[in-house]
């Protein structure tokens, strides 16, 4: 499952690939601070959900954020809700990195696939842990 995402969220490195992922974005308006060019220029790309159609992600830390609301800064809500992004640190436009910025962005996104994964993967044991208690505890 890991590796499926992986293509698709590498080409999240360009920032004209992050453009494209807020098609209909409903603050899509200059007068709005978190439109679909300041969301790409911040890091995040979106996410198909229905439930959420703002949810948006950063593809270096993978903070995913939702609620936006028109006056919110996409730089300024990323670096608070993960301050320590290395993308938040690096602080330099696109077209501005060097070939070394982009492999500690790389690294970095790539410590942050693996700490989601294996995150995922404790709670999957714990709720593993859950149901076997309550079966012993059914049976004893
Ligand atoms: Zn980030």
């Amino acid at each position: 499952m890991i590796e499926e995402n992986n293509n698709l969220e590498f080409s999240m490195h360009m920032e004209k690939n992050r453009k494209a992922t807020f098609v209909d974005w409903p603050y899509d308006d200059e007068s709005c601070l978190c439109n679909s060019k300041n969301m790409a220029e911040a890091g995040f790309f979106r996410l198909k959900s229905e439930n959420e159609p703002d949810l948006v992600k950063c593809f270096v830390c993978l903070k995913q954020l939702d609620g936006w609301e028109p006056e919110d800064d996409p730089w300024k809500e990323h670096k608070y809700h993960s301050s320590k992004c290395a993308f938040i640190k690096l602080n330099k436009k696109e077209c501005d990195w060097t070939m070394d910025d982009f492999l500690k962005i790389e690294a970095e996104r790539q410590k942050s696939r693996v700490r989601f994964h294996i995150e995922q993967q404790i709670e999957h044991y714990k709720q593993e842990a859950v149901k076997s208690r309550e079966f012993i505890e059914k049976i004893i």
